[in-house]
Formats: structure tokens, sequence, C-alpha cells
């Protein structure tokens, strides 16, 4: 998780060459890509563990109060990972567009038939004689008829925003951010998170939650998988039936805990092994209900429900940052749920370290160490056969993929298909919750 939000670089320098191409067809814009299976323990992030409040005592309440009603904007601003990737990036609207000064609104440009602008904190110098640089300010283009634009090829609905990112270290060169409205937003994020052909009742199940999560984190909302929940701009023609139908269907539903406050952090993973992970070990989140774990004999379909990795002993290593060989690693303390908190792990010459199973987890990739749900960690002997040599690999045996909290997207599918509907799923996965409707 990023420490400081691009989203805080308003005001900042943006650099930009634009130059309007003559009228005709443009390429095709590049179809969201569909995963095969749910996104790999994506969803939503670790939130932080929230912060200790030490409270002075306070005189009993004469009632408790309602809590604060939730109200839904008409728009959401979205960070795109398209930025960060890129010193410039490819802008391009097809029909009437504006380009504002994103600061003070004024338009700076405008064009009836097509875009195509370079934008960036580098630009070419070959971009043609319209290119500017600009000393200050973002730039904001509006496609006029509401027909979207697209970055790099990857076509997104509503309106960009391009900033220069902080100067002094920030990783980020340019931030761009989508305005965006709920509809699109949500339909762009179940095609990212699962695949448009999975049972309606699921797709309506992630769109309450993705909802919940755009609702808990409106400001710095950003596209990065590993950051907040997925969404990679417009679905492709085929799969956005679906997709709207599901979002339609639950409008502004979201999910909350029985007096109808918010819920602290909306997680779901791809596959959770037969049991759901408890917020509280997992994440350091309060203790609740809704996130205590289920046991979930839905996801049995998954290809990750069980899974074997070897890791080479130098890429293990490498994770724990050792500096000579590792000799022996071991699980060293499990949660009351199962999984693994912390691995033991003994260098050659060295004492034992205690290494978080996180840690390994986010070192190696968490695509290779697919959870911390591990059953048995083994050595691979080495082909020296000598007596006291490090092993050439470790073998993890384990299940699941993803962090484990919350929905588990492939236990969704499979009971969509055996016809329970979306409450009934939410209602599994997050006992004693509700769904209540956000305020407009
Ligand atoms: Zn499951």
């Amino acid at each position: 998780m990023r420490a400081r939000r691009p989203a805080a670089a308003a005001a900042l320098l943006l650099l930009a060459a634009c130059a309007e191409p003559p009228p005709g067809p443009l390429p095709p814009l590049e179809p969201a890509p569909v995963p095969a299976e749910a996104a790999p323990g994506t969803g939503t992030p670790p939130a932080p563990p929230a912060p200790v409040v030490t409270k002075s005592p306070t005189p009993p309440a004469a009632a408790a109060s309602p809590p604060e009603p939730v109200r839904e904007p008409e728009t959401l601003l979205v960070q795109l990972l398209a930025g960060g990737r890129r010193a410039s990036v490819e802008v391009a609207v097809d029909g009437p567009w504006a380009m504002l000064d994103a600061e003070g609104g004024t338009i700076l440009k405008e064009g009836a038939v097509s875009l195509r602008c370079r934008i960036g904190t580098e630009v070419p110098a070959s971009s043609g004689k319209d290119d500017q640089r600009l000393a200050k300010g973002g730039r904001k283009v509006i496609p006029r008829q509401g027909q979207g634009f697209s970055v790099d090829g990857r076509a997104y609905a509503g309106s960009l925003e391009a900033w220069r990112g902080l100067p002094d270290g920030y990783p980020v060169p340019l931030v761009l951010r989508n305005e965006v409205g709920w509809g699109d937003y949500l339909a762009g994020v179940l095609a990212a998170e699962l695949s448009p052909e999975s049972p309606p009742e699921s797709l309506r199940a992630l769109a309450v939650l993705a909802r919940s999560f755009a609702l808990t984190h409106l400001e710095g909302l950003s596209d990065d998988p590993g950051v907040h929940q997925a969404y990679r701009g417009k679905p492709s023609a085929a799969a956005l039936p679906a997709l709207r139908a599901a979002v339609a269907s639950t409008e502004s539903l979201r999910l909350a805990s029985p007096d109808g406050s918010p819920l602290p952090g909306f997680w779901y993973h791809s596959t959770c092994g037969g049991r759901t992970a408890d917020a509280s070990l997992v994440f350091g989140a309060p203790p609740t209900r809704a996130y205590g774990g289920v046991v979930c004999p839905h996801c049995t379909s998954s290809k990750y429900y069980r899974w074997e990795v070897e890791v080479p002993e130098e890429d293990l290593r490498k994770a724990i940052r050792f500096g000579s060989p590792v000799t022996d690693l071991s699980v060293a303390r499990r949660s009351p749920d199962g999984r693994v908190v912390a691995f033991r792990a003994v260098a050659a010459g060295g004492t034992p370290k205690e290494v978080p199973a996180l840690e390994i987890r986010s070192a190696l990739g968490p695509n290779r160490l697919r959870s911390t749900f591990i059953a048995s960690v083994e050595e691979v002997p080495s082909p020296s056969g000598k007596r006291g040599a490090a092993p050439r690999a470790f073998l993890f045996k384990g299940r699941g993929w993803g962090h484990g909290v919350g929905l588990c997207q492939v236990g969704a599918m499979a009971m969509a298909r055996e016809g329970r509907t979306a409450e009934e799923i939410l209602a599994f996965y997050y006992p004693g919750t509700r769904q209540v409707r956000a305020a407009r």
C-alpha cells in the first residue's frame, strides 16, 4: 500500500502536447481483459489497522444517536494506474471534446471531430506543431457527448483529469483521474473482478460490495487492485448487458452493520480454500462478527482450492533477507482459523528467526504463494545429497488464493449456481450484516 496518495497532487505541474488529428476512424480500442477465474486476491486490499483511540471517560449517553447517513455522490473520481507507469500517455476522444484547465475550469481548446493528445511529464518532440509545454496546472478532457475517451488505447467512460505528480521523489510522475458515474464504474469493477459470465446473483452480490467499498474510499479511490478494487475502464460490449443489469438491480444498496453504520472495509478475495479468514487476525481490524470468518464449502471447484508451489532456496533467501542459505523452514505459529501467522527460518550457521507469513507472501508475490492458508512446507533436497547442505527448494502446500477475508468469489459463484440470491450470499459471507440504501 502506498504511503502517500497521488490524489493529493493537485496544483502541480503538467506537461501536455496535443495535436488534433485529421478526421478519420480511430484505431480499435482495447477491450477490458476478463479473467478466466476470479481475480487474484484482489478485491479490497488490507486496510491499515484502525488507530487506537484512547477515550477519556464519558458520561453515559442519554440515547444512542442513529448513524450518519452514508451519501452517494453523483460521480466518483478514480485514480488510474496508467498514469503512474508512464511519463506520458496518449488520450483519444471520438467525437466532440473540450480541454479545460483543470484548476480554473477555463476552456483551452475544443474540437468537433476527434482528439489525439499526448499528455505527460515528458512529451515527444515529434507530436506536432500544437505541442504545448505547460508551466503549471492540470488538464481536464471532457467528451462532449458522453462518449468516453481512451488512455493508451484502453476505453473509459466519463472524463479525464491529468496532473503531474509531486516532484520530490514521488514515484508517480503522472497522475490520471477518471471522473465517472456509479453505473459505469461498478460495471468496470465487476468486469475486472469477476468474469461477466458469472451467474447473475454473484455479480449482484459483488456490485453491492464494490459500491460499499467505494463509498468508504471516496477520497483517493484507485484502480490498483493491490491498493483498492480493480477497475479497468469500459467492459467489452458483449459483457456490458449482464454487468449493467447487476448494477441496476442493486442501485444504491450497500452492506452495513445491523444499526446501518458502515462496516470497517469491505474485503473480498478469489478462493478461501474452505474457510474465510478473520479480518482481525489478518489485518488487525477490530474483531467483528461480519469479518470473523466462516466455513465455506462452496469453492472446491477452484483450481486453487488446493495448490503446491516449489520455491527455490535462493528465492526464499532473498524474500526473508538472509545473507546465507536457508537450511530449514517450518511453521512457527498459526491463527486459530488455521492460517500461518509466522514461519521459523534457519540460516546456515545462524540462529532461528521468526518471519511473518504475510511478509514472505508479499516478497515472493501473491500469485506465487497464493495464500497463507498453508498446510505444510517441505524441504526439496539438494542434488549433492550432502548432509547439512541447504535444500534446493522448499515445497509449500496450501489452500485458496488471496487474503481470505470476506466474500470468497469462487464460492459466491457456486452459491449463485445453486440458486442462492445475492442477499443470501452476502449474509453467508458477512454474518449479521444487512443491506441498506445509500442516501443521495
Ligand atoms: Zn470459499
